[in-house]
């Protein structure tokens, strides 16, 4: 081979490494922006070994479910220097219709609604169940030193999680109907069950709506004067629904009773749930970002420093609905912390975690982005 040739084969070789640099392995440079590098669903055991710490692995922040929230894991926490968040159920604690048949949304029917890929949603206006999850959220944060609270499933009884979801429009119980015609100065004319959702949907429509939408966003008003009055430093987070106002018809407000805006008043982080495989993204981690944009126009959220709403997306690693590949791990961080986010953290680490590949990708990639 002459010198020529060989030169022209080295310049082709690294033409295709540059090439090859360019693709989605590309390494990640540090982001200033982003504050937190979590990880939701556990504490990552295997990542505390021996000398390792999870700061070693660029993690900063940790969620776990409330009832996996232990004197134990704040320790962890603690002497690991990072955040502790505890993730909370809202209106989503199924066993208690067991002896609370009446707390179960009534669909337009009048009859109870199944619940949609059994995701059993609960009355919100059923008012013993509410002063219940009110008492466990203030225990949560009376008993334990943790950084924040992240409200989720606070929505209308309904399936989203998926490509195709399940939106059925509830609740037409009685005291839902009886409370809506209160609030409102509407009057139904005695119409209960099915006669009442027919008119209520029809000329009430919008009254009904923004009706709806105050009822949850004044849960999110409790919890956040409990939180002020129990552990005033924590954070109120929300995990929600992650789509515009505009897409599915509205479903947002109309169908979840989400009004982001009003909640804004209360919630101090905003995290929308992209999970590109699970909602019919799977080849298209861009959608992460676009949605976040989109989020951001709408609270008026840029991601700078001073900010006192801070949007911090949940993003998927972990195989659910389509696999996540490895390959996926660094597009999956780049878009879910392009700003308005100023955090990010993963979903879900109890899967996550038998992956070894992924784990050591998403640790580069958190290091790679730390300050
Ligand atoms: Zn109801």
């Amino acid at each position: 081979m002459t010198r020529l040739l060989r030169s022209l084969l080295v310049l082709l070789l690294a033409a295709g490494f540059v090439l090859s640099g360019a693709r989605a392995d590309e390494p990640l440079e540090k982001r200033d922006h982003i504050e937190i590098r979590g990880i939701y669903g556990g504490m990552p055991k295997s990542l505390i070994q021996g000398e390792r710490r999870l700061v070693d692995a660029g993690v900063n922040a940790i969620w776990i479910g409330e009832r996996g929230i232990t004197k134990a894991a704040v320790a962890t926490a603690r002497a690991q220097g990072v955040k502790l968040f505890a993730e909370f159920n809202t209106v989503h604690r199924a066993e208690y219709l067991k002896d609370h048949p009446d707390a179960a949304p009534v669909g337009t029917d009048g009859k109870r609604a199944p619940a949609p890929h059994g995701w059993q949603g609960i009355c919100p206006t059923h008012v013993a169940y509410r002063a219940w999850r009110m008492r466990a959220f203030w225990k949560l944060l009376a008993t334990y030193e943790i950084d924040g609270v992240w409200l989720d499933y606070h929505h209308a009884h309904s399936s989203w999680e998926r490509a195709e979801p399940a939106l059925p429009d509830t609740c037409f119980c009685e005291r839902c109907l009886a409370q809506f015609q209160k609030d409102t100065r509407t009057d139904l004319d005695g119409a209960t069950g099915a006669a009442a959702a027919k008119v209520v949907l029809g000329k009430h429509k919008q009254a009904w709506v923004t009706w709806r939408c105050a009822v949850f966003t004044d849960w999110v008003r409790e919890f956040k004067a409990i939180l002020k009055a129990v552990r005033p430093k924590a954070l109120l987070g929300t995990f929600h629904c992650p789509w515009s106002l505009e897409e599915r018809e509205g479903a947002l407000r109309e169908k979840l009773a989400i009004d982001l805006r009003a909640q804004k008043a209360y919630v101090d982080v905003f995290s929308p749930m992209p999970y590109h495989a699970r909602f019919g993204y799977a080849k298209d981690p861009a959608w992460i970002s676009r949605q976040t944009a989109w989020l951001g126009r709408h609270l008026g959220v840029k991601g700078v420093p001073g900010e006192s709403v801070r949007i911090w997306p949940i993003v998927q690693l972990s195989d659910w609905g389509e696999a996540v590949p490895v390959e996926q791990v660094i597009p999956v961080i780049d878009h879910g912390t392009r700003r308005p986010a100023t955090g990010v953290m993963v979903f879900a680490w109890g899967r996550l975690r038998k992956s070894p590949p992924k784990v050591a990708a998403l640790s580069e990639a958190y290091r790679a982005i730390g300050r």
